[in-house]
């Protein structure tokens, strides 16, 4: 069994495990998606990290890239994939 890592609601204060959470994705009107879970007790609401579409783009890119062999271009993808998540959720 896959464990996850134990997380604590800051709400409700109860541990729920991380993997057990559905991640879900919401986008809003600026272009900007949130990805978030709830907590499975009390709902409250996590933010995990924002994609713009150019990230969302890239990620496509990717999984593309991946799938027909081209493990170099996948690689320095990556690569700029991080440093945009990066800027945007402002690591
Ligand atoms: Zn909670």
């Amino acid at each position: 069994m896959k464990e996850g890592i134990k997380v604590n609601c800051g709400a409700c204060g109860r541990p729920f495990d991380s993997y057990a959470v559905k991640l879900k994705e919401r986008k809003k009107p600026d272009g900007i998606t949130e990805v978030y879970y709830l907590c499975p007790f009390c709902r409250k609401e996590y933010i995990v990290c924002l994609h713009s579409a150019e990230t969302k783009r890239l990620q496509k890119v990717i999984t593309l890239a991946d799938r027909s062999g081209q493990t170099e271009k996948a690689r320095k993808l990556r690569l700029l994939l991080k440093k945009r998540l990066d800027e945007l959720n402002n690591k």
